[in-house]
């Protein structure tokens, strides 16, 4: 939740934090023209690529969280709908085009003030490697993801949900919660 600004978007001048008339939660009202500047979750929105019974993770090459796997996943741009976020955050991450299969999993993730979303998907050749923002990119068994060493408590969710679901033949979206983790450090290179 750091896109706060101490200065109103609309016109420069600085911004109060007040509760606006008619509200019920703190807002930057802007002083001089009374812009209201609200604030909310932002979606994610992430892929979880297989080939042939393998899962397609990336290592991530920027904080937070750098050194560590993650599926390729980030923040959905104005103007794109969830499976175009989806399948462009593929590309850029892993430089993986898939086909995307249906949505299985949305975790809320409030501390973070965000919501992730994450869609099944399909390599159509083992083709893939590293975007700007990844180290390597890897195929891996389920027996070999690397749980210790994921990014985030939301990528465990959607995995474990993605395979929990391969064995259940469950097909319907689970809707969970991220608990707070205070995050680590990075491994050592
Ligand atoms: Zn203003």
């Amino acid at each position: 939740m750091s896109d706060r600004s101490n200065f109103c978007s609309a016109c420069g001048q600085p911004v109060a934090t007040v509760v606006p008339e008619g509200d019920n939660r703190p807002r930057s009202v802007c002083s001089a023209c009374g812009t209201i500047h609200y604030v909310n979750p932002k979606l994610v929105v992430g892929s979880v690529p297989e080939y042939e019974g393998r899962i397609l993770l990336c290592r991530r090459a920027i904080e937070p969280r750098k050194g560590f796997w993650t599926v390729p996943a980030g923040f959905m741009e104005l103007g794109e709908t969830l499976g175009e976020a989806a399948l462009r955050e593929t590309w850029e991450e892993a430089l993986a085009r898939v086909e995307l299969g249906s949505l299985f999993s949305v975790v809320d993730v409030v501390h973070a003030g965000q919501v992730h979303v994450f869609f099944r998907a399909r390599l159509l050749q083992p083709e893939f490697g590293a975007g700007a923002e990844t180290l390597e990119t890897r195929l891996f068994r389920p027996g070999e993801i690397p749980w210790e060493d994921l990014a985030f408590p939301s990528i465990r969710i959607a995995l474990e949900q993605y395979l929990e679901n391969g064995r259940s033949g469950n097909v319907e979206v689970r809707l969970q919660a991220a608990p707070r983790v205070r995050l680590g450090a990075a491994p050592q290179a």
